[in-house]
């Protein structure tokens, strides 16, 4: 019986209710989860609760040393982790591993950054007052996780939690649970003391959701995922009123000036379009490119597209893996043959893959289409898939417009030689995260986060321990 439940330092089957994870890949079961129900959610609550005041007031090099201990080990499981995570997301197993490194970065910053947690002291205006500023943890920390990151999501939120002082209740997607518990079990072997960190696998998200939501002891939500779900939170979170961090979807533009390195921005485009199948969300959603280089941009990055090979994650080999399941294939495909029906040309790529081994998993050709238009869903909503829809632009002026005519604010990117423009832009785009002449902008020291509907507060960083801490103005008087 899986046993994948971690509630006060012990691992058990809750209710003894399993699910089978799959793999993306082939639909095999590679694994088993416990299904964790409200009671469960409630007991880990209860442990983190008794839990909380030992580890918030322990001297932060303490909380450092048991999260610099985790970084190691997860580091020194690198490759068990990576194979993992490929088995249950079904990505590429380079970028698993790639994930792992990133994953750890959190952890190694949160580390470092714990004993950084200064107050302050403020000069008074009353001769007879004194103003301190204290820096405090927040409490129990319910942090919900998304499957396109299995790892890395899992210690973006749990690491600065720890570090800070809070206690957590992590829920993992419930297509990636098996990765959240090998990180959870050496998390455990790098001393973290029971209850601190607390897992609760499950099937039945709704029922946590609420459990977490209801509870008046938990007193933060950190999550990832769409932004359906994050408004969901945000609404169940105004009864207690619950800190909030909510990092949700994107619709990220990638514009092509006419001046810029053609070859560096089809790279780069490979790699931000592709990576993870699509399945990230500051992916570039739609394509932009100046008019009169549009046709040479396109001969160029479709020439690239054609030498990404498809297959089974666990191929060292593989560039796209599958899609995480059939409903995600099926959103895919939709995509396409809307933009189709509404006048987008096919460059290549187009369909599901179903030939051989291929036809047991949700693979998709990694797809470009030209001429698109707003009117297309894959312009205006997330496809998370690997299609990369192309359209034409004139001006400096219409790429800006187009690029912030969008509910979403994650991430956006630009290719241009002209400094000028890159100053302009960087103001001028309404996103959390710009790539300027880079597709890869996510690092564990910068802030992660969105404008607009893409969510609140920051991941990454310095910016990610403020999320977990209240602010105590204490004054005295002498
Ligand atoms: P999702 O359906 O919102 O799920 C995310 C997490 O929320 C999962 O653990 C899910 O559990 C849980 N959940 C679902 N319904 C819930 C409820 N009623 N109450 C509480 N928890 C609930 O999103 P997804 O499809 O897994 O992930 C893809 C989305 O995440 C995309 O929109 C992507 O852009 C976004 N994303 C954003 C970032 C970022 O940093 N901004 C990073 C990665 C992904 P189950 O797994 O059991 O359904």
């Amino acid at each position: 019986m899986a046993k994948t439940l971690l509630i006060r330092g012990e691992w058990s089957a809750g209710s003894g209710r399993s699910f089978a994870v799959r793999n993306p890949a082939t639909g095999e079961s590679v694994g088993e989860a416990s299904d964790a129900g409200r009671d469960d959610a409630l007991s880990a609550i209860h442990a983190a609760h008794e839990a909380f005041p030992a580890w918030g007031t322990l001297p932060a090099r303490d909380r450092a040393a048991v999260l610099l201990r985790w970084n190691l080990l997860l580091l020194s499981r690198q490759e068990d982790l990576a194979r993992t995570l490929v088995l249950e997301n079904g990505k590429p197993i380079k970028e698993a591993r790639t994930e792992v490194a990133y994953g750890a970065g959190f952890v190694e910053w949160s580390a470092e950054e714990a004993k950084r947690v200064y107050g302050e002291t403020i000069p008074h205006s009353i001769p007879g007052k004194r103003h301190f500023v204290l820096k405090q943890p927040v409490g129990v920390t319910a942090a919900i996780s998304p499957w396109n990151f299995p790892l890395a999501m899992v210690t973006r939120k749990v690491a600065p939690a720890l570090a800070a002082g809070c206690t957590v209740v992590l829920k993992p997607a419930e297509q990636t649970p098996l990765t959240a518990v090998r990180a959870f079990e050496l998390l455990q072997e790098a001393g973290a003391p029971p209850g601190v960190a607390n897992l609760v696998t499950s099937s039945d998200p709704a029922a946590i959701g609420e459990a977490l939501l209801g509870d008046p002891r938990v007193r933060k939500i950190t999550f990832t995922g769409s932004t359906e779900v994050g408004k969901l939170l945000m609404r169940g979170s105004a009864d207690h009123v619950k800190k909030l961090s909510l990092e949700l979807g994107g619709c990220a533009p990638f514009l092509v000036f006419a001046d810029a390195d053609l070859d560096k921005a089809a790279e780069g485009l490979l790699w931000c379009k592709f990576r993870n199948a699509g399945q990230t969300c500051i992916c570039a959603n739609r394509v932009y490119v100046e008019e009169p280089v549009y046709e040479e941009f396109l001969r160029r990055f479709t020439e690239r597209v054609r030498t990404l090979k498809v297959g089974n994650g666990l191929s060292e080999e593989s560039q796209i893996g599958p899609l995480i399941d059939a409903a995600a294939l099926a959103k895919t495909e939709e995509h396409v043959a809307d933009a189709v029906r509404r006048g987008a040309r096919v460059v290549c790529g187009g369909k599901r893959r179903s030939e051989g081994d291929l036809a047991r998993g949700s693979f998709f050709e990694p797809t470009v289409l030209a001429g698109a238009t707003a009117d297309m869903r894959c312009m205006a909503e997330e496809t998370f898939g690997p299609v990369a829809p192309l359209a034409p632009f004139r001006t400096e002026e219409e790429a800006v417009r187009l690029a912030n005519d969008t509910r979403f604010g994650l991430a956006a990117y630009f290719y241009t030689r002209d400094v000028s423009r890159v100053v302009r832009l960087m103001e001028r785009l309404e996103y959390g995260i710009i790539g300027a002449n880079d597709p890869s902008p996510a690092v564990p020291q910068a802030p992660f986060g969105g404008f607009k509907e893409s969510g609140l507060g920051r991941e990454g960083g310095r910016y990610a321990l403020e999320e977990f801490l209240e602010v105590k103005h204490v004054c005295l008087g002498i």
